[in-house]
């Protein structure tokens, strides 16, 4: 470790080494969560996991098109092969929480494996919902956006998810697959209103970041990295435009700013830069540092059909330079590996490093 790297990471506050990195995203606040009763769905119409605030990113609004009864003995019913987290009642807001946060339900097609989905109650002819049921609502979501790290914007894109950190978004809105091709097709969650959610969403600052943590972001702007957040803070190096980056640390506020602590592997500078100059990346940067998390074939072309080149073992990493690609169901991206083997792998066996 190097001595720019424990000054950022000392900057927060934060315990130098590894586990500091880690704590920063992982404060999960010991916020009450906001339900009545514990029915638990049939174990058939859900799958079990081990998610944690790392997994969760988007909370998925819907209405049932029945009764709260009806929908909580549904979820029971091994028949159903359909599942959510939370259902809320209309009348007064009393919720059910029916799956663990941590195991997968099956509420939109395409995007459970990282989102959360809250069922609110309407019945043919229901004129919108009450204050009572927007009140829990926005209570659910403040308690998982604290708890999992989740922005608390309301998003109305099925591109969203791949251009944005997390989010909430509606059943109509989310995507059915990790490329954001298309959107489910639905009228859920009905007439649901967003406005009417903002209202009652607490202003706590677990949620709102812009980047989290490992996030790939790249300079907009020939940009001053420097040793703390602020504009008199020393400069470590000025990065020119387009230098790929890994969130490790923040946000922090200082003159003004909201700035982020960055690794940018390829110069080997650690320092914090502020928000305005810097974009998120979809998944990669080109430019940004991975590990593969498994076994991962490495092939000539972005398609399962190219010659597989060399299979490179987990933990093995390298830089992204090209990508990403959509083939066969998969995203594509081009790894140059630091064992010398190059070309195409698939985004499930790749994570920021
Ligand atoms: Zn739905």
């Amino acid at each position: 470790m190097d001595v720019n790297r424990r000054q950022l990471l000392k900057a927060a506050g934060l315990s130098v080494g590894a586990g500091g990195v880690v704590a920063a995203s992982t404060t999960a606040a010991a916020a009450e969560e906001p339900v009545d009763q514990w029915r638990p769905a049939d174990s058939s119409n859900y799958s079990a996991s081990n998610r944690g605030v790392n997994d969760i990113n988007w909370i998925v609004i819907h209405y049932t098109v029945g009764s709260y009864g009806g929908a909580i003995n549904w979820f029971q019913n091994p028949d159903a092969n359909v599942s959510a987290h939370y259902v809320v009642r209309n009348s007064d807001g009393h919720t059910t929480k029916m799956v663990d946060e941590s195991d997968v339900a099956w509420h939109a097609a395409g995007f459970n494996s990282n989102s959360i989905g809250i069922e609110h109650e309407w019945v043919e002819g229901q004129d919108g919902f009450t204050d009572a049921l927007y009140q829990r609502s926005a209570a659910i979501i403040d308690y998982l956006a604290e708890t999992y790290d989740i922005p608390k914007n309301y998003y109305t894109s099925h591109t969203a998810p791949c251009n944005a950190s997390g989010g909430i978004i509606g059943h109509m809105h989310t995507p059915t697959d990790s490329y954001c091709s298309s959107s489910n097709s639905t009228s859920c969650p009905g007439p649901y209103d967003p406005d009417k959610l903002q209202q009652y969403l607490g202003d706590g600052d677990g949620g709102d970041s812009t980047f989290e943590m490992d996030q790939a972001v790249h300079t907009t702007a020939d940009l001053n990295a420097r040793e703390q957040p602020g504009t008199d803070s020393p400069i470590v190096a000025t990065m020119p435009e387009g230098s790929a980056g890994r969130v490790v640390n923040g946000p922090e506020s200082a003159d003004g700013y909201t700035w982020w602590g960055l690794h940018f592997h390829a110069e080997n500078v650690w320092a914090w830069c502020a928000e305005p100059w810097l974009e998120a990346c979809p998944t990669f940067c080109h430019g940004t540092y991975v590990e593969s998390t498994g076994d991962l074939n490495v092939r000539s072309g972005p398609s399962v059909n190219d010659t597989v080149r060399s299979t490179v073992p987990e933990g093995t990493r390298g830089v992204v330079t090209q990508g990403p690609q959509n083939a066969d169901g998969y995203q594509w991206w081009y790894v140059e590996w630091n064992d010398g083997s190059e070309g195409w792998s698939v985004v499930d066996y790749l994570q920021t490093a």
